[in-house]
């Protein structure tokens, strides 16, 4: 065999070849011949290639644009039918499901979202507004399925840090009110514009061509005013609040749609930075109503102002962590009932018996204590199973926990089944293919994200969001 009969190392396939075959390269002579026509190989390649657009296009929705590169390839590598060995089709590959391809995957309750939303909704006064913040890809969670499920539970805006995000909601249909949570460069100004994404606005320059690139469309700009009230990160300062719209107000087109602030420290038991942020809001909110100038939708807490404190709801509500069932911190925890939204699921691919002292995993800080079966999943750091959890985190196996060791890998770990008899334990047989949790709730079992921010010291919103990367997404 030479190199180039076998390019790619899939040497089994030569010794099948039917009688007369023609390689497709040799056939085109270097051409595809689906794509460039049927070639020596009669209907069967033409066929595929006529049911490709749709293929395609649902490949590409179901696992992004890889799998169009993928199911190219098949199409390319078709073999003939007659007399020769099993096609692959490439509609078939497609619907091999994504939970089959790695078994490691997120599930996401979105009944936990309603719930959560309703949770909320309830303490609000008659006529104040809930956003729902579906950042960063809904924490992770996957934000046009959450957006869309806020917004049927009763929330009314929705928030986003990006003008992409807002586009990626619009263009899955999504029709609420969208405000990116910040001021966009102004280059970007076409793209709110055309999507009808509102923008964050703290600097006159900024809002005055936002009016004119509106007003040249024939458009209104409407807007939320950013104010700085403490926080020190965006916004026009709280007493600059009216000067501010001195030097942009004559612009016909601008519509200040809503006024905003962000707390640095709602989620503390110390009240004092927020006592500030609130004053100087309300301050600035008066100076507005003073000068003759309407805010609009006034709006200032997160989640755990929302909880906290009922006083600072205004017209709007934006609420983030809680949408998902994770609290901003543990003083909101009696407060109010969340439910978690995510858990982190995987299915064992290898298990064995490590004899005593021989290592696990890179480094081997570890050692087998003989008495275990070291089980591994396909799910590491890469997933956003954090390696600082490495040795620190357990895995729940038929509701019972057990113990990640090793050193969390970019793409597997392992963790150890106890394998000695005790009175009132059920003894533990993993095989191959067993689902695990390594967040969720089985039986009294349970691991979840906060545990795993407070071994890390980090919080529960940064590890969410880290589980959203590359692991399908499974909506229950
Ligand atoms: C992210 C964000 C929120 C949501 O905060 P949570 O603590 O997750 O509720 C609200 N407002 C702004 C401006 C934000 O950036």
């Amino acid at each position: 065999m030479t190199d180039q009969e076998l390019p790619n190392g899939f040497t089994g396939f030569s010794r099948r070849k039917p009688e007369g075959f023609v390689s497709a390269h040799d056939a085109m002579g270097g051409r595809s011949p689906l794509t460039d026509g049927p070639g020596a190989f009669g209907a069967r390649p033409r066929t595929a290639a006529s049911a490709a657009p749709s293929a395609y296009e649902a490949a590409s929705a179901a696992f992004g644009d890889g799998a169009e590169a993928a199911f190219q390839y098949a199409r390319d590598h078709a073999r003939p039918d007659e007399g020769g060995p099993a096609q692959f089709d490439p509609d078939k590959l497609r619907l091999i499901p994504a939970l089959d391809r790695r078994w490691a995957w997120t599930e996401v309750d979105l009944n936990a979202v309603r719930h959560n939303v309703t949770a909320v909704k309830q303490r609000l006064s008659a006529g104040v507004r809930l956003m729902a913040v579906v950042k960063a890809d809904a924490y992770g969670h996957g934000a046009v399925r959450v957006a869309k499920t806020a917004l049927n539970s009763g929330a009314d805006y929705l928030g986003v840090a990006t003008v992409d995000e807002a586009i990626e909601l619009r263009e899955a249909l999504v029709n609420a009110p969208i405000l990116v949570l910040s001021q966009p460069p102004q280059a970007a100004i076409p793209l709110l514009l055309a999507y009808k994404v509102m923008p964050s606005v703290y600097t006159p320059d900024f809002a005055i061509q936002y009016a004119e690139t509106a007003d040249a469309y024939g458009m209104r700009a409407p807007y939320h005013l950013a104010v700085n009230t403490g926080m020190n990160r965006i916004g026009v300062r709280h007493d600059e609040v009216v000067e501010f719209m001195g030097q942009v107000s004559f612009h016909r087109a601008l519509d200040l749609v809503g006024t905003f602030t962000h707390f640095a420290t709602a989620d503390s038991t110390e009240t004092l930075d927020f006592q500030i942020q609130v004053k100087r809001f309300i301050e600035a909110v008066s100076a507005l109503n003073v000068a003759g100038i309407d805010p609009g939708i006034v709006h200032a807490a997160n989640t755990a102002a929302a909880v906290r404190f009922p006083d600072v709801h205004f017209d709007m509500v934006r609420l983030g962590v809680g949408l998902y069932g994770l609290h901003p911190s543990p003083v909101t925890r009696p407060m109010i009932d969340l439910r978690p939204v995510m858990s982190v699921h995987a299915r064992i691919t290898d298990v064995r018996t490590v004899p005593m002292s021989e290592g696990v995993s890179y480094g081997m800080n570890y050692r087998s204590p003989g008495s275990v079966k070291i089980c591994t999943v396909p799910v590491g750091y890469a997933d956003g199973l954090r390696r600082g959890l490495s040795g620190r985190t357990d895995v729940i196996l038929r509701g019972q926990r057990c113990r990640q060791v090793g050193n969390i890998c970019m793409d597997q770990c392992m963790f150890e089944v106890d394998m000695r008899t005790y009175a009132n334990r059920q003894k533990l047989d993993p095989q191959i293919g067993d689902e695990v949790l390594l967040v969720g709730r089985e039986g009294n079992s349970i691991v979840t994200i906060d545990d795993m921010a407070n071994t890390l010291g980090t919080i529960n919103y940064e590890v969410a969001i880290g589980f959203g990367h590359r692991m399908p997404r499974l909506y229950v």
